[in-house]
């Protein structure tokens, strides 16, 4: 019989269940004519990867694409197994045994290095960290921050830094509205920070940050964003690129940045200041940051005509307790998965993996999102990105290339269990999410986030038990 008629399902697990693998999960689903299962593993109990853990706390709009996955969810053929870490329960070589097929879509986890002096003082923190903890990611609560200073600098000029630096600034209790982790509403309430420092290392006509994000905070009446009118004046090249390619982003940004240059400094409590061409050199301090040394760059045109930057002589003193590295994120490897270190992604062809070494087709082990293509673009961007991929392993299925018997559902479901006993369903998310957003109407947030793994642990024990 074959793989993915009625009486032989093809078996796929997704590994990852933010919006890469959940729009695989759907455009597997919905094929018509192919008879599959899905099971998706997350190593956190909850699902929704970046979704849950990324998107500010303040923009509930992005965060409600989470119901187009819940339908995919609710699809019987679907299983969830969260809390389940591939790598550490189970192993590539076990899903290979298990499925006929794997995607990845597992992000990328870990963030880029400046590769300055001391970039890793105590009081320098990885942005993607501290995004994961105000977002109440249980794998990153137990980090602390110091508020205490009225300074903080954010280095990178994209969205995550933009998201950052509005964290910082908002007043704490429109924070508290929101579904930001209580841990980091409370440390921000109690801490003194009023003023926001955003480093771009190439001008503003090359900003990452896109119009709608900066509008966001432009608009606010209680908050100063101030932008040097001589940052604006381009350079030559920037204003050939101008001329030559239009970019609506740019030019929005642009138009932008010149309203915030004439509107000046109003005087508000809370700033952002947005300095461009200006790269870290150094992190100050002994035993903890003092300031971060910075340097004025000039652009250059560089390899296949882009523009980059280099630092000139001009050195500055930016005095700061707290500095976020908001460069960009980086995929990790997986054991067993091939992985090409110098792009940090699962080395692909239309989203099927091949061989690092000779570019052989590697049948059955394919990726989507982030792991893929690397850290860029936003949710809907994932999209036709799982199409591809799950195109691609559809074609891989006719060609015969997954014709292969592999153990029936409630055997791996077994294994897992034996492998990890706190493992979570879909159900159990379910449950949990009842009570997140029960616990957030009572204090007028859209929910209140669990944290702490145990936490989940004990709600899920205390109902099986009848307790709640
Ligand atoms: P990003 O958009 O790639 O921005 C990274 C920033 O870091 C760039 O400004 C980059 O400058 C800078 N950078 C890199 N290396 C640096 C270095 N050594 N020194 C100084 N600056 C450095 O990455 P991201 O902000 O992490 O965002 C990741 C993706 O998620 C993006 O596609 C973003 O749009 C998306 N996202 C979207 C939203 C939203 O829609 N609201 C929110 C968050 C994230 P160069 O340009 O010079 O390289």
């Amino acid at each position: 019989m074959p793989v993915g008629s009625p009486l032989s399902p093809l078996r796929v697990a997704i590994v990852g269940s933010g919006p890469a693998g959940f729009y695989a999960a759907e455009h597997l689903l919905s094929h018509e004519g192919v008879n599959v299962q899905v099971d998706m593993f997350d190593r956190v109990p909850t699902p929704f990867g970046l979704v849950r853990a990324g998107v500010a706390p303040d923009h509930q709009k992005i965060k409600s694409v989470a119901r187009v996955y819940e339908a995919t969810a609710a699809n019987e053929r679907f299983r969830f197994r969260g809390h389940v870490e591939v790598g550490r329960h189970i192993s590539h070589q076990d899903l290979m045994e298990y499925f006929h097929a794997v995607i990845y879509a597992v992000g990328a986890s870990a963030d880029r290095r400046l590769g300055i002096p001391h970039e890793y003082l105590p009081g320098s923190h990885s942005g993607p960290e501290f995004v994961a903890w105000y977002n109440a990611s249980p794998l990153d609560r137990s980090r602390t921050y110091d508020f205490s200073g009225s300074r903080a600098v954010v280095v990178g000029n994209g969205n995550v830094a933009m998201d950052i630096a509005r964290m910082l600034v908002l007043p704490p209790e429109e924070l508290a509205r929101t579904d930001m982790a209580r841990h980091a509403v409370a440390a921000l309430r109690n801490g003194n920070l009023r003023e926001v420092v955003m480093l771009g290392r190439r001008g503003p006509a090359q900003a990452a940050f896109t119009p709608k994000e900066l509008r966001e905070v432009a608009e606010r009446d209680d908050i100063d964003v101030i932008v040097r009118p001589e940052d604006l004046v381009l350079d030559p090249h920037s204003l050939h690129d101008a001329e030559q390619h239009p970019d609506r982003n740019r030019d929005k940004n642009l138009a932008i940045l010149g309203e915030l240059a004439a509107r000046g400094d109003r005087g508000r409590d809370r700033r952002i200041i947005m300095r461009f061409l200006t790269s870290p050199v150094a992190l100050q301090g002994t035993d903890h940051v003092d300031g971060i040394e910075v340097a004025r760059n000039e652009l250059y045109r560089g390899d296949r005509g882009t523009l980059r930057a280099r630092m000139t002589d001009e050195r500055e003193m930016v005095p700061t307790g707290l500095v976020f590295r908001a460069i960009g994120y980086q995929g990790v490897p997986i054991p067993g998965v091939p992985f090409n270190p110098v792009t940090s992604t699962i080395p692909t062809e239309a989203g099927r993996a091949i061989n690092p070494l000779d570019g052989s087709p590697m049948y059955g082990e394919y990726a989507t999102g982030w792991i893929k293509r690397g850290p860029t673009g936003i949710i809907g961007t994932n999209k036709p990105d799982a199409q591809e991929t799950v195109e691609t392993l559809l074609q891989d299925l006719r060609a015969g290339h997954l014709e292969r018997d592999v153990p029936a559902r409630r055997v791996l479901a077994r294994l897992v269990r034996e492998r990890q006993g706190e493992l979570t369903s879909w159900e159990d998310w379910r449950y949990l999410d009842g009570i997140e957003q029960q616990m957030g109407e009572e204090v007028g947030a859209p929910r209140i986030k669990v944290a702490r793994v145990e936490t989940m642990m004990r709600f899920l024990r205390e109902r099986d038990e009848g307790g709640i």
